[in-house]
C-alpha cells in the first residue's frame, strides 16, 4: 500500500502539465497593490491546493455511497428515503459538500445513514 508521500508525488507528476497549462493561460486573479509576490504565489498555491481537496473529495465519496446501503445494526438491506445534503469541514479549514443518502431500516424501524460511517465523520469525534 502507498504512503501520503508516495501518493502525492504521483498525483504531482500527473497535474503538473495541467497546472503549467493553466497557469500559462495568464488570466489569473490580480495581485492586491503593493503585495509580495510570494504572497500571490501563495493564494496561488493554496487555492490549487482546495481545488484539487475538493476533486479528491467528490470521487472518493461519490465512490464510497455506491452499492446498497446495509443497516449498521442489524446488517439488513436497507431503502434509500432521501438525500441530503451539508457541509462537513475539514483538518485545514475546507468546505466540503456532502450528500448523504438518509435510509431506513425496516427491520429496526430506525433511519440510517451509511455515508457517514464510511467517511467516518461519525467516529472518534
Ligand atoms: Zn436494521
Amino acid at each position: 500500500m502507498a504512503t501520503i508521500e508516495q501518493f502525492q508525488e504521483r498525483l504531482r507528476r500527473a497535474i503538473r502539465e495541467t497546472v503549467q497549462k493553466c497557469l500559462a493561460e495568464g488570466d489569473l486573479p490580480e495581485a492586491q497593490e503593493g503585495e509580495a509576490r510570494f504572497t500571490t504565489i501563495e493564494a496561488l498555491a493554496l487555492a490549487a491546493g482546495d481545488a484539487v481537496s475538493l476533486e479528491v473529495f467528490e470521487q472518493q465519496l461519490a465512490e464510497s455511497g455506491m452499492g446498497p446501503p446495509h443497516c449498521p445494526r442489524c446488517g439488513f438491506e436497507g431503502q434509500r428515503v432521501r438525500q441530503r445534503e451539508r457541509k462537513l469541514q475539514t483538518r485545514r479549514g475546507l468546505e466540503v459538500p456532502l450528500r448523504e443518502q438518509e435510509c431506513y431500516c425496516p427491520g429496526c424501524r430506525r433511519a440510517f445513514f451509511p455515508s457517514v460511517q464510511s467517511a467516518g465523520a461519525g467516529r472518534g469525534l
